[in-house]
């Protein structure tokens, strides 16, 4: 799959979506949602070997998005109609709470589909935004007032990975703060970034020689699973996560890849 073979995805946003829940951040950008329309002609799952698995790495829901339209239940609905392995929900600064994500668990589970939980933190230092990244492995809601510097340091000091979120972005990108920063990864693929931004990314990504993924930025059923990434690993829990993309056991991969 080539880069330049991507098209730019953008998320719809804001008006109209319900939130019938409370703590819900507003870190969110406009955009306008663009997905192809997916057939579900799939090979079946168990052909790709117990080895091998595609996870969509960057979700959110309306439950703590507020810029979401996406419900939990239909996010897992939809992707098990799509026939996806696993995806982990990424709110902005939040993280779900393990009580509150085992009923989602435990339906995805009926569609051999695996839900995990981090979180997208927007950095900022002295009140300038700084950029996005994804956190996977850590215990706790980061919120949105970290430092990068300060949030790799609690990552870490928490064994949990970092990876930088669509970096080369017109908005919200670490850009070239990604080569002074201790990051774990970055994130090639993404559902909202325009295929030279990503070309970018993946550049910056052979260059540091570290893993690479892959996710859609789904904010509506539209769009998940567009981009996803490549594990050649079994992961079932956020510590197989963790300890994946730590042994660059991924790369990022693109939906039509999956179907192959
Ligand atoms: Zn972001
Ligand atoms: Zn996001």
């Amino acid at each position: 799959m080539s880069l330049q073979d991507t098209k730019k995805h953008e998320n719809v946003v804001g008006a109209g979506s319900p939130r019938p829940f409370g703590n819900v951040s507003t870190n969110c950008i406009k955009g306008e949602e663009t997905s192809p329309l997916r057939k579900s002609t799939f090979r079946p799952k168990e052909n790709r070997g117990v080895l091998s698995m595609f996870l969509d790495l960057h979700v959110h829901t309306n439950r703590y998005s507020a810029c979401s339209v996406l419900l939990p239940l239909e996010m897992v609905e939809t992707a098990k109609m799509l026939k996806l392995d696993g995806l982990v929900i990424t709110e902005h600064g939040i993280l779900w709470d393990k009580e509150e994500i085992e009923d989602l668990k435990t339906r995805a589970k009926a569609g051999n589909l695996v839900v995990l939980r981090g979180q997208e933190i927007r950095t900022r230092c002295d009140d300038r935004l700084e950029g996005d990244v994804l956190v996977f492995g850590v215990e706790q809601s980061l919120g949105d007032e970290l430092s990068a510097q300060e949030l790799l340091e609690k990552v870490h000091s928490q064994g949990g990975v970092a990876i930088a979120a669509h970096p080369y972005r017109a908005f919200l990108g670490l850009r070239d703060n990604i080569y002074k920063l201790d990051l774990d990864g970055i994130e090639v693929f993404n559902g909202n970034t325009a295929p030279e931004e990503m070309q970018l990314a993946d550049n910056a990504c052979k260059i540091l020689q570290l893993p690479g993924t892959g996710g859609s930025d789904a904010h509506s059923s539209q769009s998940l699973g567009n981009y996803l990434t490549f594990f050649s690993a079994w992961i079932k829990s956020e510590a197989d996560l963790v300890s994946a993309i730590k042994q660059k056991q991924c790369r990022p991969a693109h939906f039509e890849e999956m179907r192959k």
